[in-house]
């Protein structure tokens, strides 16, 4: 398990690549949730999600022990994330993205000079290539939420929320394989323990609230919500036990609450987000916790959506 030495040792590694990104409030939807509602701005961060943390971490670290290339399967924001540090450490990556990959992500990949493969639908398609190139090309491959580097990586948002809200009362962290959470809920839980560490998975992707429930990795079938960075099918096997020790709380989020949440973001925010990170606010502005006249801080995750796609989400 990761410990908080390892996010503290991280955040130095990684400092003079990634955003000390801004935490931002907005009243009107503070009076709609019933609470002081904080935004930790990670859509406004490099490659426009949190990923660059874990993946800067990992490939840095891979890059000293002699790495020449890396690979990493991922629909978007880690393969994003992989390409920009490879491209600024000056070794090529290449990244395997499903058939079905959004416009934006992959164009993101190649401005990074990234070389991207299209695999089948499902991870369980890309993983196995992505390895199978690493293994050809003696390179390493970068996983995008099950390793300590990586873990400890994301864990930095954490840190930075301490220093900048010293009083928070509540963090609201939206689950995909759960590498974000864990590493904020290392960093939360070993700093200032009366902090509240809350997940949210979409209703449709809600593998980590089954194996919660279980006490086990439950495996769930593939699933189309429009949260696409949520759909993961069964928490990491490194990531769960931290979440089985630490984790206060797992909320669920209707699709229909993930696009309001959108669109009041944009509305009265100003602020693009992807749908991953609107779960977030969905679980705050829509009582999904007990939480009240508390400072909450709602995770947002990431900022990577396609025109077309915001268009979808408006109509
Ligand atoms: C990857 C991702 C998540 C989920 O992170 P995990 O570490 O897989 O739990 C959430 N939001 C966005 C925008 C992401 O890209």
């Amino acid at each position: 398990m990761i410990s908080r030495e390892n996010i503290i040792a991280a955040r130095e590694a990684i400092a003079d690549t990634v955003h000390f990104t801004p935490l931002l409030h907005s009243d009107q939807l503070s009076k709609r949730s019933g609470n002081k509602l904080f935004f930790k701005a990670e859509h406004l961060q490099k490659t426009g999600s949190f990923k660059i943390r874990g993946a800067a971490n990992k490939v840095k670290q891979a890059v000293a022990q002699g790495a020449t290339s890396v690979t990493a399967a991922s629909s978007g924001n880690h393969g994003q994330a992989v390409a920009y540090i490879a491209n600024r450490l000056g070794i090529p990556a290449t990244i395997v993205v499903p058939e079905d990959v959004a416009t934006c992500k992959m164009e993101a990949i190649q401005a990074y000079n990234g070389k991207v493969v299209k695999c089948g639908l499902t991870s369980a398609e890309r993983l196995p290539k992505a390895k199978e190139i690493a293994k050809e090309e003696n390179g390493v491959y970068i996983p995008p939420y099950d390793d300590p580097l990586i873990m400890a990586g994301q864990g930095t948002i954490g840190l930075e929320l301490l220093e900048q809200l010293e009083d928070v009362d509540a963090i609201l962290v939206p689950i995909g394989g759960g590498g974000l959470i864990s590493g904020i809920l290392t960093a939360i839980k070993e700093t200032k323990p009366s902090v509240q560490v809350i997940g949210v998975e979409p209703q449709l992707a809600n593998d980590t609230f089954l194996s919660m429930q279980k006490n086990q990795l439950v495996s769930i079938p593939g699933t189309t919500t429009i949260a696409d960075g949520l759909r993961t099918s069964q928490p990491g096997e490194l990531t769960f036990p931290v979440l089985q020790k630490y984790l206060d709380d797992l909320v669920l989020v209707s699709e229909e609450e993930i696009r309001e949440a959108f669109r009041l973001v944009l509305e009265r925010m100003k602020q693009v987000i992807e749908p991953s990170s609107a779960t977030t606010v969905a679980a705050a502005l829509f009582a999904k916790t007990s939480l009240r006249d508390k400072r909450v801080v709602s995770v947002i995750s990431g900022g990577n959506v396609d025109t077309d796609q915001i268009a979808a989400l408006l109509s």
